[in-house]
């Protein structure tokens, strides 16, 4: 395998704090983290925009798909480069965050957009400082009442959950945080530590898994992960079906069989551990409801 082939597609990173014990080559952590060959595989199913982004772009590092929401992208960089992401546009010499008007014009973008929330997305919007973070949530204020931050680092870099960076976004509420654990065995005692401490912070957190083959596409692994998330008072918000963008092929499950797999999820889980199933198509009209969570 070409390590150097496959991360000049896609970037290649696995922290410490992510991987942790993970030994077993068939550790989740590690075979959705470590760069395969196939990722350079065209596949038949492949979307070049699979949710439908980039028409839908005001400017750079926006995406404005709903007129009560508006999503900022505010880098391209991440603890870890999930294999199965869609958002994959890492070019040899791009930039991988805004530039200084860039950003300015993207948040002055959002202030008068007249939505109700603000996304902060990326890559990761926690890759980014605290201090820029911050300034990024003063600059919508007061326009935007509703934050929210779309962020894997609680649980791939847990150690980024810092009790400054918590006592600045209390101090910034309403703010919500979702993040993004597909397996139980991501969920280690020093992520357990990161979601508590939100958590206990009085920050709703919310979790969007994607479903995976080979990874969670089993009704116990899903089970699971949703129980222990309500244990750790984190809502399993979405499970979302996986985005068919090129490079992922190998991460794909059919319609057929996600739905499949709900139905026996829906029948074991309680309201408050079964998350909403969905898919985003790339016509760019938004998420649609395959299954419907609380009931
Ligand atoms: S952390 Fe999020 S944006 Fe970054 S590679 Fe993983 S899924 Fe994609």
């Amino acid at each position: 395998m070409s390590w150097e082939r496959v991360a000049a597609q896609f970037p290649v990173r696995l922290p410490r704090g992510y991987l942790g014990d993970a030994m077993r080559p068939d550790d989740p952590r590690l075979l959705t983290a470590l760069p395969d060959d196939r990722e350079l595989i065209a596949d038949a199913g492949d979307i070049p925009d699979p949710v439908g982004e980039q028409a839908l772009s005001p400017l750079p590092w926006v995406v404005r798909k709903h007129d009560d929401r508006v999503l900022l992208l505010l880098t391209k960089r991440c603890h870890v480069y999930c294999r199965y992401c869609f958002r994959r546009d890492h070019q040899p010499g791009a930039a991988e965050d805004p530039s200084p008007s860039e950003w300015s014009a993207m948040l002055r973008y959002a202030r008068g957009s007249g939505a109700k929330e603000v996304i902060l997305s990326g890559g990761d919007p926690l890759a980014i400082s605290d201090a820029r973070l911050c300034d990024a949530i003063d600059s919508l204020r007061p326009e935007i009442p509703v934050v929210r931050i779309h962020t894997r680092a609680p649980i791939t870099f847990p150690q980024r959950i810092t009790p400054r960076l918590v006592s600045e976004l209390r101090a910034r509420a309403p703010i919500w945080v979702l993040v993004h654990a597909n397996h139980p065995v991501e969920l280690s005692p020093p992520v357990r530590e990161a979601l508590s401490r939100l958590v206990d912070a009085g920050i709703p957190v919310l979790n969007q898994a994607v479903l995976l083959r080979g990874i969670n596409d089993d009704v116990d692994v899903l089970a699971e992960l949703c129980e222990e998330l309500v244990r750790l008072r984190v809502f399993p918000y979405y499970l979302h079906h996986t985005d068919a963008a090129p490079g992922n092929a190998a991460f794909r499950v059919s319609l057929d069989a996600g739905r499949d797999l709900y139905q026996r999820l829906r029948a074991r889980l309680s309201g408050i551990a079964l998350p909403t199933y969905v898919i985003d198509p790339p016509d760019g009209s938004g998420k649609q409801v395959i299954g419907h969570g609380l009931r």
